[in-house]
């Protein structure tokens, strides 16, 4: 485990979960089938997934059959030859070789390795085919200026998100005040109806008085920006 490659997870602009996550799956401390087993938690280990003997970190986020087309669309350029040593060190290192692609990797797995546990446990689980436009969403919301929210404003915005109809566009945003700085941010995030997302652009102006008139400004922005790129 190489200085540099710590270095680069901890650098990644995600939230400190999933850095921390990272850091047990590389480190094989998640707490896996196998894992489990080796402790003698559990007394027998097959993956429930796919039903097959592998249990490791390796196998549930990556290897798996049951979540090869998750990782398709974007990380279909990755040689599973080169990760044929089963290690999901190995795997992230192997990532962490192409530009920009380490965050977006981490989220997905963090995503996976959720989704998994709550379908252990027999909980309402994230479609596998809603995984990576999650996990992006995520990625997005985190790495714009909304994250610096006041708390309670942001738990006020949780609710659960849908796609719009068919041949609509569904815009999320949301302004932050970046008071150390005398700014403020806006985020938005705009989807088709299939949930992909079609835009997200990010701007960043004077901070008005009150956070009233920073919602008020984000939705005029909003409103100028869908009617330039020709949205309705
Ligand atoms: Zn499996």
């Amino acid at each position: 485990m190489t200085h540099a490659f710590w270095k680069q997870v901890w650098r990644a602009d995600v939230p400190g979960k999933i850095k921390h996550f990272t850091w047990k799956a590389c480190s094989n401390a998640l707490p896996t089938r196998e894992n489990l087993m080796q402790r003698k938690i559990i007394a027998k280990s097959s993956c429930q997934q796919c039903k097959s003997q592998s249990k490791s970190v390796f196998h549930a986020l990556w290897d798996c059959a049951s979540i090869q087309q998750v990782w398709e669309s974007d990380f279909g350029w990755v040689d599973r030859q080169k990760t044929s040593t089963g290690s999901f060190q190995n795997l992230v290192e192997l990532i962490t070789q192409k530009p920009c692609q380490l965050e977006l990797f981490i989220t997905i797995a963090w995503f996976l390795w959720s989704r998994r546990n709550k379908l252990r446990l027999k909980e309402e689980a994230l479609p596998q085919n809603r995984v990576v436009f999650e996990a992006k969403r995520y990625l997005i919301l985190h790495q714009q200026p909304v994250n610096t929210l006041p708390k309670k404003q942001s738990q006020a915005n949780e609710t659960k998100w849908k796609p719009p109809d068919f041949n609509s566009f569904k815009t999320n945003f949301d302004g932050a005040m970046l008071s150390d700085r005398g700014e403020a941010g806006l985020g938005v995030v705009i989807c088709n109806h299939e949930g992909e997302i079609i835009a997200a652009p990010s701007e960043k102006f004077p901070q008005p008085p009150s956070v009233i008139c920073l919602e008020i400004l984000a939705a005029r922005c909003v409103a100028i920006f869908v009617h330039e790129v020709g949205l309705h």
